[in-house]
């Protein structure tokens, strides 16, 4: 079958092209310019016509992807912003909305042979911060970054803001489908990683031009003072695979996923990483006792998908071996 990858040349995205393609789909991704195809031509050149670049220039554009939905089996719906920089908060609502909606929309009208659509969401559409320990599930949803943004607007916390737009994309997500049901071939699965870290095989000039979740990582390694905070991870190969599991199990049609191998301090990266890491230690064992707010139950992704998690050690091992390669 061949499948759609919006924001091919994402962080996360070209995992998933390259898993798609080792499992033998055809691939065709979207990029907003001819510019950002030319990496993924090469990084794909083996795979031949498997692999195609096309360009959708502007996401939030009606009838943006009309013509890149038409012939693919399935999409992996995984454009959108994510940094902590915007002042109005329509700069991370527009496009992930408008943007999912959009091929959504383009799926129904043109998208004759489409099965699934998986769209790319995040634990910030279901965590809220809970006043004392929470654990989440999937049947969480983040309405208290929505109404923070509703009621301050460009004053509302910048966590707040991106969070609101995973939070409302998604729901317009299930929104569209429930609404147009009758009419579509095709059913929708939400995936829900928290912060993702791994080796990186997109397009990055330096350390400081990485995306938001890897700059996080290698601020943690190489700031000073960086190693303060926690949340949960997932390593950037499992969220691919899930993918890609999410479009070849039955079961997950319908289904919110979260996609998580579990909580953690900053520290304990620095705690995972090899002995022979040149890096900063930070105070070794300090993130080994803290109590954290926000935990998730990743116990459906294990039962639907089969997932089986890199442990932290893996993850960090090899991030750090891929700095070493590019000279960072
Ligand atoms: P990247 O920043 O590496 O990739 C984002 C992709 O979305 C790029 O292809 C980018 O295109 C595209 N994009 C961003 N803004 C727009 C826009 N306004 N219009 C059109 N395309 C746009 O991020 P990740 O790979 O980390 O994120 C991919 C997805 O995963 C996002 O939906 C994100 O919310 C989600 N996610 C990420 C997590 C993480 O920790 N990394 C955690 C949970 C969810 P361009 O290069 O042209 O800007």
């Amino acid at each position: 079958g061949k499948v759609l990858v919006s924001g091919a040349n994402g962080f996360i995205a070209v995992w998933v092209v390259r898993s798609l393609l080792e499992q033998g789909y055809s691939v065709r991704g979207t990029v907003r310019s001819a510019d950002k195809g030319k990496h993924l031509k090469e990084v794909f050149a083996s795979y031949g016509d498997k692999f195609e670049v096309v360009e959708v220039p502007d996401i939030t554009l009606e009838g943006a992807f009309d013509e890149a939905v038409k012939g693919v089996d399935a999409i992996e719906h995984t454009a959108s912003p994510f940094h902590f920089k915007a002042e109005d908060p329509a700069e991370l609502l527009e496009p992930a909305v408008k943007g999912t909606v959009g091929i959504l929309e383009s799926a129904r009208k043109h998208g004759t042979s489409v099965k699934r659509v998986i769209i790319t969401s995040s634990v910030a559409a279901v965590l809220s911060v809970p006043s004392s320990p929470q654990v989440f599930t999937e049947a969480d949803w983040n309405d208290q970054a929505v109404k923070e943004v509703e009621e301050k607007g460009r004053e509302a916390s910048n966590a707040a803001k991106y969070r609101a737009s995973k939070t409302l994309a998604e729901r317009a997500a299930w929104d569209f489908h429930s609404k147009h049901k009758a009419e579509v071939a095709w059913d929708v699965v939400a995936l829900n990683p928290p912060m993702v870290f791994g080796p990186i095989i997109h397009e990055v000039s330096s350390p400081h031009a990485q995306n938001t979740s890897s700059q996080t990582m290698y601020d943690v390694f190489t700031k000073e003072g960086s190693a303060v905070g926690s949340g949960s991870w997932v390593d950037v190969r499992d969220i691919a695979l899930a993918q890609v599991l999410g479009l070849q199990k039955e079961e997950a049609g319908g289904e919110r996923i979260i996609i998580s191998a579990g909580a953690f301090s900053f520290q304990d990266l620095l705690d995972a990483a090899p002995p022979s890491s040149k890096h900063q230690k930070g105070t070794p064992g300090a993130g080994k006792d803290a109590v954290h707010q926000i935990r998730f139950n990743a116990e459906k992704s294990v039962r639907l998908l089969g997932l089986n998690y890199h442990t932290m050690a893996e993850t960090v091992a090899d991030t750090l071996e891929d700095w070493e390669k590019k000279g960072w």
